[in-house]
């Protein structure tokens, strides 16, 4: 079937839709996204998600296309033209197109172009890949140093998932200077003798809108979570791991590099912060 698509101000069959050949998020990568997910035809942590999306967009001097009503009114109607019960909303904002390729951008007078795509995934609350958990492999983390922005530079977390996939595995986490940083696509945590460990928000990882639910629900119902570094040995030694995206939620992990946490099964911390997670959202879903 041919999705309905949004680009800038008009909604189109996919097919008809265009974006210049010199826009820069095409040319440079010069552009931010957001990926918000949809249960039960509603939009789960929009808040969040139009909140960053505003800061990516104010780091980079890039103009905001719209307001934020407008924003969701948009998500809202794609669900529903779409006929979305469970997927994926994907929103790219890139600073348009000057006519021409150079460098230098003149931003005053860009339009941005703004473009949104949904992604139907019946059963994805529910996904085989959750109850089986993920196997991670590390790998060194090359990016650029402002991972807290969410830009479209996404060529190396794409090769980090081939990497994966070449090793058998399901997904890569990321090292630097001995610590991991994140995953390709999500936020990395270990869990020690109850405790829940992630790495502290900085420049180094992206501030995911999963993150901060998943933390907040954690400290709710008591658990103990400290926010430091740690290295993929002791990730290794952990009793479970898992990870938190907007698209996969709280994912379990069961191996990294070739070692198996405790039984290989996915962990009582991980399975039960994926059911509050998702409890809880569908509750506050808009
Ligand atoms: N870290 C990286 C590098 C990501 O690409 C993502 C999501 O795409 C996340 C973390 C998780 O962020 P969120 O929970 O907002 O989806």
């Amino acid at each position: 079937m041919t999705r309905t698509v949004y680009v800038n101000g008009d909604y189109l069959p996919e097919t008809e839709a265009k974006v210049s050949i010199f826009d820069r998020g095409f040319l440079m990568a010069d552009a931010v996204y957001e990926v918000t997910s949809v249960l039960d035809g509603k939009l789960i942590d929009f808040e969040g998600h139009a909140v960053r999306l505003k800061r990516s967009l104010s780091e980079l001097q890039m103009a905001e296309p719209c307001s934020k009503d407008e924003l969701l009114e948009i998500h809202r109607k794609l669900v529903e033209l779409n006929g979305i019960e469970e997927g994926l909303i994907y929103l790219q904002v890139s600073r348009g197109s000057d006519g021409d390729r150079d460098f230098a951008f003149s931003s005053e007078d860009t339009k941005p172009t703004i473009v949104l795509f949904t992604q139907n995934k019946p059963g994805l609350a529910d996904s085989p890949a959750s109850k089986k958990g993920a196997k991670i492999i590390s790998i060194d983390d090359i990016r650029w140093g402002r991972r807290d922005i969410k830009t479209t530079q996404l060529l190396y977390p794409s090769l980090g998932k081939m990497m994966a996939k070449a090793a058998g595995c399901d997904d890569a986490w990321m090292v630097e200077d001995g610590y991991v940083t994140e995953g390709t696509s999500n936020n990395a945590y270990l869990v020690k003798g109850g405790k829940i460990v992630t790495r502290p928000l900085s420049t180094d990882i992206l501030h995911g809108i999963t993150r901060k639910a998943v933390l907040r629900m954690a400290a709710e119902a008591q658990m103990v979570v400290e926010e430091r570094l740690f290295t993929v040995d002791e990730a290794k030694e952990a009793d479970e791991a898992f990870t938190t995206s907007a698209s996969a939620f709280v994912m379990p992990v069961v191996e990294i590099d070739g070692v198996t946490l405790g039984d290989g099964t996915p962990g009582p911390i991980a399975k039960r912060l994926r059911e509050i997670y998702l409890d809880e959202s569908r509750k506050a879903a808009v």
